[in-house]
């Protein structure tokens, strides 16, 4: 085999880059990518990133990339793929072969209906570009408002009050976090939030969002509305799959993958946030992640796949989020929990184990300051990932060591 060809320069192509060179892989390698950077990171785009005035913070440098013989084409879209021919071919219309190919295409912001797309004071945040604008208009006394209490939202709004900037979040569920974190979680954040002088209004029913020359505005379905001097919208991701379906790749919520990422094509495989893959801790429930360890240890175990080894996935889910002082942390998947307990660790830190009816470990969300619940969040994924099942009492007993469950 002699060329992997990658599709997608972000977290995940560019880690499966190096990681098929640290397997030994000695053929070329093409890394593919349309925003005109090399890889950089996401995280810190709503987080530091955003209130810095650095460049974007790379995977890798140049020298790397050059190092390790990993030729980085960036500014440049795959258009198509020819599965015959076992080629892509770009939008300058060049054509690549290839003998593996993966493709590594990531998602991009859901667009809310109706609203306005290329206008400046209605925007998303995925991308360098996105943070650069964004940061460009939040100064103290601007108004912003965010739309969609998830992650990104959550954590646009705390770095806009950094920035002195005025913040309205507007949920349309009751609640914000709604997927995928404990209630008590979501109201320590919402409550951290208020604090900082955040207005967050749950229940919301937007009916448009509209931008005319006296800035953009909000439009409620009561038919009140609201004018901001920006509105950022951040109500999830989808996947970008159009190249695999055109491809006539199985598609199912992402690029379907098996447990070793191979998607329906032997020779073409998928990872980190464009594909759905099964875990095998949850009876080979199908999910997709959009987190960055996820894009990261896809890369690595990919990069072996692609070279011949067919190693299932083994991972757990984990994901993290920094808001203000706080950080929440979630390893595995709650929904199915019918136990939870929970275990107090002084300084508002506080981390919820929820259980399956057969008493299995299957995940653990943790929030405090700092790195309060890092450790113990650690070693409830080991938990988990072992298929322990342990007693609540004990995960509740801030005096039981979890390693000592971990060893029982
Ligand atoms: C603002 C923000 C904050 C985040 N914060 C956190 C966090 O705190 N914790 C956490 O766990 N996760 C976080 N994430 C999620 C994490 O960054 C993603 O899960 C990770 O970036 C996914 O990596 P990826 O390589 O799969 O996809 P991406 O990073 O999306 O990279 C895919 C790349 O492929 C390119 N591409 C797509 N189609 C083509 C094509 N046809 N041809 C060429 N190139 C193409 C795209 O332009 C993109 O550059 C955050 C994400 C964002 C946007």
């Amino acid at each position: 085999m002699s060329h992997i060809v990658i599709v997608g320069a972000g977290e995940c192509g560019a880690r499966a880059a190096f990681a098929l060179r640290e397997k030994g892989f000695g053929g070329e390698i093409t890394l593919i990518g349309t925003e005109p950077h090399l890889p950089y990171e996401r995280p810190p785009l709503s987080k530091d990133g955003l209130a810095g005035t650095e460049p974007p913070r790379l995977v890798a440098d140049a020298g790397r990339y050059e190092e390790a013989g990993i030729a980085v084409l960036t500014n440049v879209s795959v258009e198509s793929i020819d599965r015959r021919h076992k080629a892509v071919r770009l939008g300058d219309d060049r054509a690549i072969r290839y003998d593996r190919l993966l493709l590594a295409t990531g998602a991009r912001p859901r667009a809310l209906p109706g609203a306005p797309e290329n206008s400046d004071r209605i925007r998303v945040l995925r991308t360098h570009a996105d943070a650069l604008a964004i940061r460009g208009a939040l100064r103290p006394g601007r108004k912003l408002a965010v739309i969609g209490g998830g992650f990104i939202g959550l954590e646009l709004a705390a770095t806009a009050r950094k920035l002195g900037a005025e913040v309205v979040l507007i949920e349309g569920l009751p609640r914000v976090l709604s997927r995928g974190v404990p209630e008590e979680i979501a109201a320590v954040v919402a409550d951290r939030h208020r604090q900082e002088g955040v207005e967050i209004v749950c229940g919301a029913r937007i009916a448009a969002l509209e931008a005319d020359d006296d800035g953009p505005r909000v439009v409620f379905a009561d038919g009140a509305s609201r004018p901001f001097d920006l509105i950022v919208v951040g109500i999830g991701a989808v996947p970008n799959t159009e190249l695999a379906a055109a491809a006539g790749l199985l598609i199912e919520n992402g690029i379907a993958v098996d447990e070793t990422l191979r998607t329906s094509d032997p020779d073409i495989y998928a990872a980190g946030d464009c594909c759905s893959f099964p875990l095998s801790h949850y009876r080979g429930r199908r999910v997709r992640l959009e987190a960055w360890r996820n894009a990261q240890d896809h890369g690595t175990l990919v990069a072996a796949n692609l070279m011949g080894a067919a190693e299932p996935i083994a991972s757990v889910p984990w994901f993290w989020s920094d808001q203000y002082e706080l950080t929440l942390q979630i390893a595995g998947l709650a929904d199915g929990a019918t136990t939870t307990a929970r275990r107090d660790m002084g300084d508002g830190a506080f981390i919820l184990f929820h259980l399956d009816g057969e008493g299995r470990l299957i995940a653990a969300s943790g929030i405090g300051p700092g790195n309060a619940v890092a450790r113990d969040i650690r070693l409830a994924e080991m938990l988990i990932a072992a298929g322990c099942r342990p007693d609540p009492a004990a995960l509740s007993s801030p005096k039981t060591k979890l390693k000592t469950l971990l060893a029982a």
